[in-house]
């Protein structure tokens, strides 16, 4: 039995968490895998009731479980995922883009990987007023957190069918010491690795080269305000932030959410495209199940993700993609596929 937290978050959110929890029941009730989920507030709402965007008790029930669900949260985001990442000390972001047939995208035959630093960079907060017309940010980059994030990255280049490649994106032409630093340290990294082939590129050159030629990824290793921008650009050019799943990843713990945020002008109105959500389900899946040794789960999370494929190719989709089912009713074809 697997201990759930699940964060039901803001926005799109409540709804995005009816369409998983409908989704873990089916796998606990058809497939035989047992999940015991419990429900945790955090963001925006959590924050007028309770004071804090991410209460104690929540705290306390992530720690408790075996992994994380989480939906998106509103304008208190910061105070909610970027703590828990730093927490938990969730230092690896996993944000995977492959090619859906029958979707308006740019080509069919992207299959890349983000793995974003989680813990450093611009995201520290460490923000300051000079004067009121002046504010600095510091941008923090240590050889430990870049080494452990290259390494990560060779795990995933190595568990992958692609061509064993890790490219190191960054802008040490212009920001010397920390980009600098992170470059030698993911080449170093690469370099005790056996058969993973490096690169490096500059951060405008891979966002033209994600639309250029997508295709051309298969790892990519970058920092943390890097990784966010560009697997927003990653997740548009296989389809949209609908489909786009990501996981947060540290030695001991993990917490599974899609990449969009809480879209607001869409909520409450069932067209939100459940679709990334349900495949940080799988992702959660096959995290259980490897830490576990767990081959059924690994099996299900396989399963689950080429329903959402099987799906979406079939033409069923929601609005954002093309379609014209709602949340539900998208969720429910996936589940009738699933069993
Ligand atoms: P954040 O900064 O928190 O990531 P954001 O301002 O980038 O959020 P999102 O909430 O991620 O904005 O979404 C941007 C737009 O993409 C939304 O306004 C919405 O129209 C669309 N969108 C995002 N997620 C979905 C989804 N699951 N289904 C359909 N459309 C979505």
């Amino acid at each position: 039995m697997y201990n759930i937290s699940l964060i039901t978050g803001d926005g799109i959110g409540p709804e995005l968490s009816e369409s998983a929890v409908a989704v873990l029941e089916t796998i606990h009730d058809k497939l035989n895998l047992q999940f015991s989920i419990k429900k945790v507030q955090a963001g925006d709402a959590a924050l007028q009731q309770t004071g804090k965007a991410l209460p104690d008790e929540t705290i306390a029930s992530i720690k408790q479980s075996n992994a994380c669900l989480k939906a998106p949260v509103g304008e208190s985001a910061a105070d909610v995922i970027v703590r828990l990442r730093r927490m938990l000390d969730l230092y690896a972001n996993i944000r995977p883009s492959k090619s859906f047939a029958n979707m308006p995208a740019l080509r069919d035959d992207i299959d890349l990987v983000i793995v974003r630093e989680n813990t450093e960079d611009l995201y520290t907060g460490d923000e300051f007023d000079i004067d009121e017309n002046t504010s600095i940010a510091l941008r923090r980059i240590s050889r430990k957190a870049s080494k452990r994030i290259a390494k990560y990255a060779c795990i995933v280049a190595e568990q992958r069918n692609k061509e064993k490649k890790v490219t190191c994106v960054h802008k040490s032409n212009v920001m010397k010491k920390t980009d600098g630093l992170f470059a030698r340290s993911c080449e170093e990294e690469v370099a005790s690795h056996h058969g993973i082939t490096f690169e490096q590129m500059y951060v405008d050159a891979c966002a033209m080269n994600l639309i250029r030629q997508p295709q051309s990824f298969d790892v990519i290793v970058t920092t943390n305000l890097f990784g966010d921008i560009l697997s927003d650009e990653a997740a548009q050019v296989v389809g949209g932030l609908g489909m786009a799943p990501a996981a947060n990843i540290g030695d001991d713990f993990a917490l599974f959410e899609p990449v969009h945020g809480a879209a607001f002008d869409i909520a409450g109105k069932q067209i939100a495209n459940p679709s990334a959500f349900i495949l940080s389900i799988k992702m959660m899946l096959d995290w259980l199940g490897m830490k576990n040794n767990d081959k059924k789960c690994i099996d299900v999370a396989g399963r689950l993700e080429s329903t959402v494929y099987d799906t979406v190719k079939n033409g069923i989709k929601t609005k954002d993609i093309g379609g014209d089912k709602t949340t539900m009713e998208f969720t429910k074809e996936i589940i009738s596929r699933l069993v």
